[in-house]
């Protein structure tokens, strides 16, 4: 089983410190829960194998993965900076008192609001998705009296093995400057001879859920030869790259996902020989993955309300679905999931896992191996941590799950489970309907 889980003598599925049946009684279902101690681990082996291994290299965290105030401050704990997309992630980490210097704002459709703030915040690094950006981001700098640091966001052009939804630099991409074509060229030069910008460098990041490396490291010689070419023609000193995040993990029972340095060193090693072969200083190196921290450190806990047979399926409902995690049905992502509280019992069935709101295509686990299930069980989906409570909707009105951090002798709500009242905040029945 995959590291992190382990089964007490009740047959028990344990987490995070936890058996999670007591987790369930103790804060109800549907849960999610995040076991700091697995984040901490995954903070720990970026240190370990990235940080401390290459000179001059920063990592910093993705927030679109799960961000929360308890979150931040891990993150801060740790030593990571924070990649934010949003004026929204901003606020979250300004409220935990997040030292913004560390932090990055992506985005492809910044507003003028997002990127004042970001300024007036103090956020270290802005990225620069296209050229009206740039100009909105110099007028912004100039009613703020500042000079905005910034990177260029390259779109390599490379295609990497993953969902196409999930692809962002290939050619084509809505993200970033082609690295093809005159457009990154033209920034360059505006960012040059602005005094509103700073130009540090260039940003890339291909996609996410990505094992082979050779995208990332075809990104890299792309990204080197036009640093080269800016240097050679306009007098450009790249000082930084960050190269994105996108590392990707095992979903399987096993849970046999590489280790960071499996991905960064033949970045690394890809980067250092072509700044050599090109006489080149080579930059600061940032990463920031997102999936790769959290994913596996999180699981969401079910009961099963409905169990039927349909022809040959047999389906389990539970009391959650697509609203808390909506990657199945949107990119087919695929999820093991365990009857939790009947570890040792033998797995004699295939069941369909399926959501409670209102779509067909809201199946959460297909082909579960379980032991019979009932009515009342409690189910966990492994590997949640990721792109599950930041994605997560109100759909079918649901109150968004509770978000507990456990680890040995303690489980603390981090995000309190939505109430019926929450979901009217903000609604009103104008005068006319009244
Ligand atoms: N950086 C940027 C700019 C991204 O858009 C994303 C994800 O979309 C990430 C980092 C993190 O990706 P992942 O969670 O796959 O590591």
């Amino acid at each position: 089983m995959r590291e992190g889980l382990t089964i007490n003598e009740r047959g028990s599925l344990v987490f995070g410190g936890w058996d999670v049946s007591e987790l369930s009684e103790r804060f109800g279902t549907p849960l999610y829960v995040l076991s700091e101690e697995a984040v901490r681990g995954r903070c720990a082996q970026i240190r370990e194998s990235f940080l401390r291994r290459w000179e001059n290299v920063s990592a910093v965290y993705a927030g679109k993965a799960f961000l929360t105030l308890a979150m931040c401050r891990i993150v801060q704990f740790e030593g990571l900076g924070l990649d934010l997309v949003s004026g929204g992630e901003l606020y979250v980490a300004r409220s935990a008192g997040f030292p913004l210097k560390n932090a990055f704002l992506h985005g492809n459709g910044k507003t003028v609001e997002e990127l004042s703030t970001a300024l007036s915040a103090g956020v270290g690094r802005i990225v620069v998705d296209g050229l009206s950006e740039l100009e909105a981001l110099e007028e912004a700098a100039a009613s703020a009296k500042k000079r905005a640091d910034i990177l260029l966001r390259v779109s390599p052009g490379v295609d990497p093995r993953t969902h196409r939804h999930i692809i962002t630099g290939h050619a084509g991409s809505k993200f970033g400057f082609p690295a093809a074509g005159d457009l990154l060229g033209e920034a360059v030069e505006r960012a040059m001879s602005s005094d509103r910008v700073r130009l540090r460098g260039f940003h890339f990041h291909i996609g996410s859920q990505i094992f082979e490396n050779d995208s990332h490291v075809m990104s890299v010689e792309i990204l080197t030869d036009l640093m080269a070419g800016f240097r050679r023609d306009l007098g450009l000193v790249t000082e930084e790259l960050n190269m994105g995040g996108g590392f990707g993990v095992d979903f399987s029972l096993e849970g046999r996902t590489p280790r960071i340095e499996e991905f960064t060193d033949p970045m690394m090693s890809c980067l250092e020989e072509s700044c050599r072969s090109h006489g080149m200083d080579r930059p600061h190196v940032t990463i920031e993955p997102g999936r790769w921290i959290v994913s596996e450190a999180g699981i969401t806990l079910y009961s099963v309300q409905t169990v039927k047979r349909v022809g040959d399926m047999t389906y389990a409902a539970v009391d959650g679905g697509m609203a808390d995690n909506p990657r199945p049905s949107l990119y087919g992502a695929k999820y093991r999931a365990v009857a939790a509280g009947r570890m040792n019992d033998d797995p004699t069935e295939t069941v369909t896992l399926a959501g409670k709101c209102c779509e067909s295509g809201d199946i959460l686990v297909e082909g579960m191996r379980t032991p019979p299930l009932e009515r009342g069980d409690l189910v966990a989906v492994l590997n949640t941590g990721a792109y599950n409570f930041s994605m997560a909707s109100n759909y079918n009105r649901l109150p968004r799950p509770a978000v507990v951090l456990a680890s040995e002798g303690r489980a603390d709500v981090i995000v309190a489970r939505q109430s019926y009242e929450d979901l009217l905040l903000g609604e009103s029945i104008p005068d006319h309907l009244a």
